[in-house]
């Protein structure tokens, strides 16, 4: 059984059936789901909100309600009251919303192929194993918080939230490091090393005093000693988007556009942010843009459909928004939701049936909303 079937219960055979086919979607250009898709979302009226992440793509995120991080748009999620929550965005922040939702409502995630590469670094039996790993080294539980960045499935959180842990973001790691490093001396960080490195590193714990758990490898990878000494314990994951920008492409932009400003989300490496004039959550990303004064250059290092935007944006003002790396990088999983996709969503919601609903099992649920309550509540 693969994560995504231990946590969904899939839509019935039946319904699946009745639905419009989505072939018939896909067959069709993008352009022509426009009207359909704005007449689709004029006839559900309140009951529905769009949730459009950052790094969607223009022809989806302009039909959004919201736009915003995963931080962002998770918090939305537990305000509203709409019954449909329409998620334009990947797999595991359809399982925040699903977690957070109140009683009635249910969450859509319009293509069950958008997922994360991250997220699926690290699978519940994996962690579970190294946790186990992790006690028989001789760590105490109770001397060790369990702690997992949002990019991660609902059973993760679960994981977190029934050992004491919880949920951070890119804009809250930090908090969430001071709140864990109040209750023990240890953190296991889940499943991206290089936002948790970062994080220490930003805190003053040397990289020795950080090591990388590495799932399949016998013991991670690490020595019992080495474990035991570590301040932080890093999942051996990353973003294959982030991952792609180098030290080299920071020296280059900076050639190439004397006086220029690195700005990177710190899913990047540890070099890169080290060589970054700030760091930031996409959120952050967008405001330091905004906040700059006209005229300003920004290298961006996140996902190319947001830095795009912003350059078009901003152009006006005459800010100059490139890619920090300019071969362009692609969440390609994030792409998959495409208009055809929303389209077929929406259509189906009018006439009376939830396709691709994203629905967390109750056990899982329990223990991933106190994760994630818990990261609510710590200051970002
Ligand atoms: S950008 Fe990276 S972390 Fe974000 S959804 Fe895509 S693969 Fe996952």
């Amino acid at each position: 059984m693969n994560v995504l079937e231990e946590v969904i219960e899939p839509v019935s055979a039946s319904a699946e059936a009745e639905a419009c086919s989505l072939d018939n979607y896909l067959a069709l250009p993008d352009h022509t789901m426009d009207e359909r898709i704005a007449a689709a979302r004029r006839a559900l009226g309140t009951t529905t909100i769009l949730l459009g992440h950052h790094y969607q793509r223009d022809e989806v995120i302009r039909f959004a309600d919201f736009t915003g991080d995963s931080y962002k748009l998770s918090k939305i999620a537990s305000e509203t009251d709409a019954k449909y929550i329409v998620f334009c965005g990947v797999h595991f922040m359809a399982e925040s919303a699903d977690v957070l939702g109140h009683e009635g409502q249910q969450v859509i995630l319009p293509d069950l192929n958008a997922g994360c590469s991250m997220a699926d670094m690290a699978e519940i039996g994996q962690v579970e194993d190294c946790w186990e790993t992790l006690l028989r080294a001789g760590i105490s539980a109770a001397d060790l918080v369990p702690l997992t960045y949002m990019n991660s499935t609902a059973a993760i959180k679960a994981f977190c939230g029934e050992r004491g842990g919880l949920v951070c973001t890119s804009s809250n790691a930090r908090a969430a490091f001071d709140w864990a490093f109040a209750r023990a001396n240890k953190i296991l960080f889940l499943p991206d090393q290089h936002l948790g490195r970062n994080t220490g590193h930003a805190m003053g714990i040397p990289l020795t005093d950080m090591v990388v758990f590495d799932p399949w490898q016998i013991g991670g990878g690490v020595s019992p000693e080495r474990l035991r000494a570590a301040r932080v314990i890093l999942w051996k994951g990353h973003c294959s988007v982030h991952q792609r920008f180098l030290p080299e492409h920071v020296d280059k932009v900076r050639a190439k556009y004397p006086g220029i400003k690195v700005i990177v989300h710190p899913e990047c490496r540890l070099e890169v942010c080290d060589k970054a004039d700030q760091l930031g959550s996409t959120e952050k990303l967008i405001k330091i843009v905004k906040d700059a004064p006209a005229g300003s250059s920004f290298a961006i290092g996140t996902e190319i459909h947001l830095v795009h935007r912003l350059a078009n944006e901003f152009a006006p003002q005459g800010k100059r928004i490139v890619t920090l790396d300019d071969t362009g990088c692609l969440c390609t999983t994030m792409y998959r939701i495409s208009p055809q996709h929303l389209a077929w969503a929406l259509e189906n919601l009018v006439e009376g049936r939830v396709v691709n609903r994203i629905q967390v099992r109750d056990d899982v649920k329990y223990w991933a909303r106190v994760a994630l309550d818990r990261m609510l509540e710590i200051r970002g």
